[in-house]
């Protein structure tokens, strides 16, 4: 399912593009599964995280910001440190006390909920944040994001009652489908059960796994009626703590990657005893659910970059256009075009070397830019400049005013 399989790379892997691109990169010192983001990657990155928080905008949620190590307690309670024992990062503090490095952010969440008593009119509560977990994973493929150490999850956690989970679920499903869209990408649909014949690797009993996955599979069913969106049931893939949605996409060598998931999740808020104050002033069991739209930032670059070969939208682009002087005697003008370009928050780059036209063009053409404009006499003496275009050619001569207006529309229209 996922291309660490492939020990051939082709071109278009992830693995060679992110070098070419200058996106990431790994230091033996720092260790393998540690990538460590350039200043385009950290662009692309937070490009992919601030779409996700802009859909999330209109659906309540509020940011929240934890540390990444916890006491051994912590994970106790969650039941973390006996079922995921293996992948805990332990550290030992010179008063010997225990404690983990993170290695999913839940139970810490779930101690901002617990923070205060929650009237249901204060329910659901939607708590979201882009964080690093990390998980001590056997060394699998070097060089590449699909198997880090370092994962970057755009996690979020609502904490509900029941008769809510069926709406936040959607909503969130909503939030899926609009940001895959904006790639032209659908996405199919796994149902990731619990398998039957080993209750022993999950939380929780019987009877909620029956309730939550039936509940996930009503969902669906809806779903599939009102969007047409099919979907199909996986044994055996489950989360530790409850059945989930996991969303596939495809990228263009036909490789199938798992990107977002939604989880729901009834055995976390029982181990932690987690309610709000119902009608009729009781306390009343809630239920969470866990959800990551690029999945993780690292596994979202990644498909990505593979999906697009390395030619992102405009949107994305690290460098948006870059500006070539013809001579060095157009610098002084090229250098007002890109300052205008900076101004309105297109990334630009100026290219002012003392090289020869078709180098800097090639250069760009390397680098997969989506535009470049190129300025020379002609350009000066009409006030204008000449953009050209990665996927359309030869776009002609505009203001600079025009120039803008064009980039920042497409920007914002993520075409
Ligand atoms: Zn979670």
């Amino acid at each position: 399912m996922d291309n660490e399989k492939d020990n051939v790379m082709d071109k278009n892997d992830h693995r060679i593009l992110g070098k070419e691109l200058d996106l990431f990169t790994f230091s033996e010192l720092v260790g393998p599964g540690l990538p460590l983001w350039t200043p385009k990657g950290t662009v692309l990155r937070e490009e992919l995280d601030k779409f996700v928080w802009e859909l999330r905008a209109k659906y309540g949620y509020s940011r929240v910001t934890i540390p990444h190590i916890t006491k051994r307690e912590l994970y106790e309670t969650s039941g973390h440190w006996d079922k995921f024992s293996d992948e805990l990062f332990r550290i030992t503090s010179r008063e010997g006390k225990e404690y983990a490095m993170k290695p999913m952010n839940c139970p810490h969440h779930i101690q901002i909920f617990d923070r205060k008593p929650h009237s249901y009119r204060e329910m659901p509560q939607r708590y979201a944040e882009t964080t690093m977990v990390y998980r001590d994973e056997q060394s699998g493929e070097l060089g590449g994001l699909t198997r880090v150490v370092s994962i970057t999850q755009d996690d979020s956690h609502v904490f509900c009652r029941t008769n809510q989970i069926k709406e936040e679920f959607l909503k969130i499903w909503d939030i899926v489908d609009s940001f895959y869209k904006a790639f032209g990408l659908s996405l199919k649909v796994r149902l990731s059960f619990r398998d039957t014949k080993e209750p022993g690797k999950y939380l929780g009993t019987k009877e909620i796994w029956d309730v939550a996955e039936n509940e996930l599979r009503n969902i669906a069913e809806e779903r599939k009626k009102e969007h047409k969106t099919d979907y199909f049931e996986a044994p055996g893939e489950a989360a530790l703590y409850g059945p989930k949605l996991d969303f596939m996409a495809k990228s263009s060598a036909g490789r199938e990657w798992q990107v977002a998931t939604i989880q729901l999740d009834m055995n976390l808020p029982e181990r932690f005893n987690l309610s709000c104050i119902n009608e009729r002033g009781g306390k009343e069991r809630i239920v969470m659910i866990h959800s990551a739209i690029n999945g993780s930032l690292e596994r979202g670059a990644a498909f990505l970059i593979e999906y697009y070969e390395g030619n992102f939208p405009l949107w994305l682009s690290p460098v948006q256009v870059k500006v070539i002087p013809v001579r060095t005697s157009h610098n002084e003008y090229a250098k007002r075009v890109f300052e205008l370009l900076k101004e309105n928050n297109i990334r630009a780059e100026l290219d002012d070397a003392d090289e020869n036209l078709g180098k800097k063009v090639r250069d760009a053409k390397t680098n997969k830019m989506p535009y470049w404009i190129v300025i020379g006499d002609k350009e000066i003496e009409a006030g204008k400049v000449t953009l050209e275009s990665r996927d359309s050619g030869q776009l002609g001569q505009m203001t600079k005013e025009e120039l803008v207006k064009k980039l920042l529309e497409e920007i914002k229209d993520k075409k």
